[in-house]
């Protein structure tokens, strides 16, 4: 499927949860429960199915799951009061230092980082224009965004909700000719790159020419690890990314990094102040700490080590899969966004009586309830990195099962 298509299907269809009802697992139960409380298992008692999730990092599915360290930080937040300025001050230092930007700020995740980021562009210092957002008209704003045909996809309503619209070219020449005195942006959409004409370095380099900004949205893209500085070192004038993605922090996270200047505007509409576009933005302490202390981990991480793992978990699956007569299955690593090994397995029609759907009916609907990506004709998709050490044979056992059952 691509890449495109995935975000099309993730954003638009309504989740499909007609399940029957799954044992809790204990593993669901909160990480955290107060001491001397009686422990509630909230989603038992909600009769909210869990799962095993072999699909990926969907916000539909919620995204990833937040390590113990990440929690600590977050339970260890929530029990002091501390001014909400100062620790965006503080943590945002220590963050840009860690990603080679001059600032930088936690959002409420990518999407928000861009329409903060853009606002800040727009307004600069100014409280007047900053109350005057996103109504550009007769306010002296600049009020267009130059994106790549190739790089239209849901996500840059970001930039038009503040107000400006968004110019779409495919040529160098074509930029140049629309870029005028109302472009406030030239904006990149990293997982598109290869579909794009015009690449990262000349993109930085037109908006060096003619003194506009530029904007990069790598919202899935770590790993590797060094795009979290590769696209500041390079020059864009502001980067945003995903926190709730591989890095595994809070899902209502994200960062904005970049200029000090844009970072410091951007903030003029973020709570505590900016009682206009940005006020629903909201990040407190716990989501602040929790994004500052995964992706200080993050970093440090053992990347090779983290990778060999996935490897071993989708070998595991792939193994059973393959055992199935008249299955065959494939790895592939997309080269922009969720690169992770991603496993496919297609089977012969002919002999395998099942559609991907029913599959992915049948995998969700048994217990454990298994959640999986793709799901086509004759072939579904599978990604190991949201799973816990050991799904990975619980998810082998039941896609072979299934596909056994069904062999005709
Ligand atoms: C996930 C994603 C976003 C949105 O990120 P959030 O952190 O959920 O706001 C934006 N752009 C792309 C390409 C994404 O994959």
């Amino acid at each position: 499927m691509q890449r495109r298509e995935l975000i099309k299907l993730f954003a638009l269809v309504p989740y499909a949860g007609s399940v029957s009802i799954i044992p809790f697992t204990a593993a669901a139960a909160p990480a955290s429960a107060p001491q001397n409380a009686e422990k509630r298992f909230l989603f038992k008692e909600l009769g909210v199915r869990t799962f095993i999730n072999a699909a990926g990092t969907f916000t539909a599915m919620t995204g990833s799951l937040m390590h113990d360290y990440v929690l600590d930080a977050i339970q260890s937040a929530a029990s002091e009061f501390c001014m909400l300025d100062e620790l965006q001050d503080k943590v945002g230092e220590k963050i840009a230092a860690l990603v080679h930007s001059e600032a930088a700020v936690v959002t409420s995740g990518a999407f928000s980082g861009m329409t903060l980021g853009l606002a800040g562009i727009l307004t600069g210092m100014d409280q007047k224009k900053v109350e005057q957002l996103p109504h550009l008209d007769g306010t002296g704003m600049k009020s267009e965004v130059i994106i790549q045909k190739a790089h239209d996809i849901v996500y840059n309503h970001a930039l038009k909700n503040t107000g400006c619209k968004i110019i779409y070219v495919e040529t160098v020449a074509e930029v140049e000719q629309a870029i005028n005195e109302k472009t406030a942006l030239l904006h990149f959409l990293n997982i598109e790159a290869d579909k794009g004409k015009i690449k990262h370095e000349e993109w930085v380099a037109l908006g060096k020419k003619h003194n506009i900004p530029t904007s990069i949205d790598i919202a899935a893209d770590v790993p590797p690890v060094s795009n979290l500085w590769k696209f500041n070192d390079m020059g864009f004038s502001f980067v945003v990314i995903s926190g709730g993605k591989a890095i595994r922090g809070p899902q209502s996270a994200g960062l904005l990094m970049g200029k000090k200047e844009i970072i410091a505007a951007a903030r003029l509409h973020m709570p505590p102040r900016g009682f206009n576009i940005g006020r629903g933005f909201k990040v407190n302490k716990e989501e602040i700490l929790g994004m500052y202390v995964a992706l200080d981990k993050y970093i440090k991480d053992d990347h090779d080590k983290e990778w060999k793992a996935w490897e071993a978990a989708t070998a595991v699956i792939d193994n059973a899969a393959k055992t199935v007569s008249g299955v065959t299955t494939s790895i592939t690593v997309p080269e922009l966004g969720n690169v992770t090994p991603t496993l496919q397995i297609a089977w012969d029609a002919g002999k395998v009586k099942l559609s991907g759907k029913d599959l992915q009916e049948k995998l969700r609907s048994g217990a454990p309830s298994i959640e999986i990506g793709g799901a086509k004709e004759s072939s579904i998709t599978v990604t190991v990195w949201m799973l816990k050490p050991g799904q990975e044979k619980i998810v082998a056992g039941r896609i072979k099962e299934e596909l056994m059952k069904a062999v005709g």
